[in-house]
């Protein structure tokens, strides 16, 4: 089969469906073999949990956004860059929040003994994602509304540009071709990370690469540490925590590892207990803050994209010690409401805390703990049994937020070899990159999206966890 011939079976799946969706279902599902071929020969792939290798989830029909939505989250990203750099900056106020977390969290507790006054590095360098979802509105249009904000191991950039490009590819003589909004995400993290590098200024130093030792997105890293040897003659290392506590030492500040200085030190793990469930991996992660490697990020920054500090941060009082005034009010139109669990409401006239409301009307939110990485949320039904369970103490390590509710769409969906047509909703995230030195930003901006197509009974978002899939963006106008 051709690509014409692939292309010509979209157009006649979108152009009949109204009229024949079986039909075209049937159609669609005799392609299968053709489309993870051009998945598979994009890259577009990951090891399942028996280590084979698969391809990863897509949808086939890209999400709609309307331009001046794309426009508006895109604007913020440099904003919410340069917020959390501050936050980051804020060791105080991180202190004040997070303290009372660590008392029953044992993971934020080894974080924050990590963190210290010292100041290591000469430039402070972040690659985040901020996560929304499209919420329908009563006048119908649509707002964004923030999930989260990533600081840490934020992950996609090569398997959502190589999507886009896929989907370039089989909507090319379509009308929805010219809408496809363009994405290369990959190039720009590259490229910036390149760039930090080059301002470290020691000839032959590398980037190390902090990895979980069991990982099945492995691609979507080992296309950074390609493109950067390709196209910038910057070598890789890649090393779990662990090894690194083995294998690096301090040299007049440098890291280094196997012999080699270490420009810059990028994570793709650190983010959960189990990365740092060792008094080795604790050391190795301890060696690299303490070096001046340029660290992505930072464990002050890993701290300001906890779930506790992103909760503080809808609070006006607080976010305007480190937003601008112009600036904070389009922010917090994209927050949905944060709690801390005993913080007071009021209903029908009577006081009663956020906890207790969530226990009456668990649909209404999303209790979180201090995690990273998907699967560690508690959603409705579950929320009464977790918060009842909690002891004053315990209760600090957690936040509740309003439970989201993303535009419904209809979306097509391959996973595992299936296809299926199901209703759906997508979660559109921006990467933002920041680099700084003490006295300047050097690099601040928006650097392409990703986009999550999941089934709308789903909570979860995560992609290689099997809920949701890769997608792009069209223009809806
Ligand atoms: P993690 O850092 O572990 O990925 P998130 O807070 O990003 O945790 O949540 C994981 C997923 O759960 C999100 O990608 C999203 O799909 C869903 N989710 C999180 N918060 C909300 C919310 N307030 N409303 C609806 N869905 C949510
Ligand atoms: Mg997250």
């Amino acid at each position: 089969m051709f690509i014409s011939n692939l292309i010509a079976i979209f157009e006649k799946y979108f152009l009949y469906k109204a009229h024949t969706p079986e039909h075209q279902m049937d159609f669609l599902q005799h392609q299968l073999a053709d489309i993870i071929d051009f998945a598979t020969l994009r890259g577009i792939l990951k090891y399942n949990q028996r280590g084979k290798l698969v391809h990863a989830p897509i949808a086939l029909k890209p999400f709609s956004i309307p331009s001046s939505v794309l426009r508006r989250i895109q604007r913020q990203t440099p904003v919410f860059n340069q917020l959390m750099l501050e936050v980051s900056k804020d060791r105080e106020f991180l202190l004040e929040h997070l303290i009372p977390v660590a008392q029953t969290d044992p993971f934020t507790q080894t974080l924050l003994s990590i963190q210290s006054n010292e100041v290591t590095q000469l430039y402070s360098m972040s690659i985040a994602r901020n996560d929304y979802f499209l919420s329908p509105m009563p006048d119908e249009t649509l707002q964004p509304k923030q999930v989260e904000f990533n600081t840490i191991a934020t992950s996609f950039p090569f398997l959502s540009t190589q999507v886009c490009d896929l989907h370039q590819t089989l909507y090319k003589n379509m009308d929805i071709h010219r809408q496809l909004v363009p994405n290369d995400p990959l190039t720009r993290i590259v490229q910036a990370i390149a760039q930090a590098v080059r301002y470290y200024d020691y000839p032959g130093s590398q980037m190390l690469m902090v990895v979980q030792p069991e990982e099945q997105n492995i691609f979507d890293q080992r296309a950074i540490e390609y493109y950067l040897m390709r196209d910038h003659g910057i070598l890789t290392l890649r090393l779990p925590l662990d090894v690194i506590a083995d294998q690096g030492r301090i040299k007049n500040g440098h890291l280094m590892v196997d012999e080699k200085i270490i420009a810059l030190t990028y994570f793709r793990s650190g983010y959960a207990p189990d990365d740092m469930n060792s008094e080795k991996s604790i050391r190795g992660r301890k060696l690299i803050e303490s070096s001046s490697t340029i660290k992505v990020p930072d464990i002050s920054m890993h701290l300001a994209g906890s779930k506790k500090i992103q909760q503080v941060l809808t609070q006006y009082e607080y976010l305007k010690r480190f937003v601008a005034g112009n600036e904070s009010g389009e922010i917090l139109s994209t927050f949905v409401g944060m709690h801390h669990l005993d913080e007071m409401v009021s209903v029908e006239n009577k006081k009663c805390t956020v906890a207790e409301l969530a226990i009456r009307f668990p649909q209404k939110y999303v209790l979180k703990p201090q995690r990273e990485g998907g699967g560690n949320n508690f959603y409705g039904l579950e929320i009464p049994n977790v918060l009842e369970s909690l002891t004053k103490d315990q209760r600090q390590a957690y936040i509740l937020m309003e439970h989201i509710q993303g535009v419904e769409h209809h979306s097509v969906l391959l996973v595992n070899h299936q296809i299926s047509e199901v209703s759906c909703v997508s979660e559109v995230g921006c990467y933002g990159i920041i680099l700084a030195d003490d006295d300047n930003i050097l690099m601040n901006e928006d650097a392409g999206y990703l986009v999550r197509t999941k089934s709308s009974d789903q909570n979860e978002g995560g992609v290689c966890a099997g809920y949701a899939c890769l997608n792009s963006l069209v223009f809806s106008d």
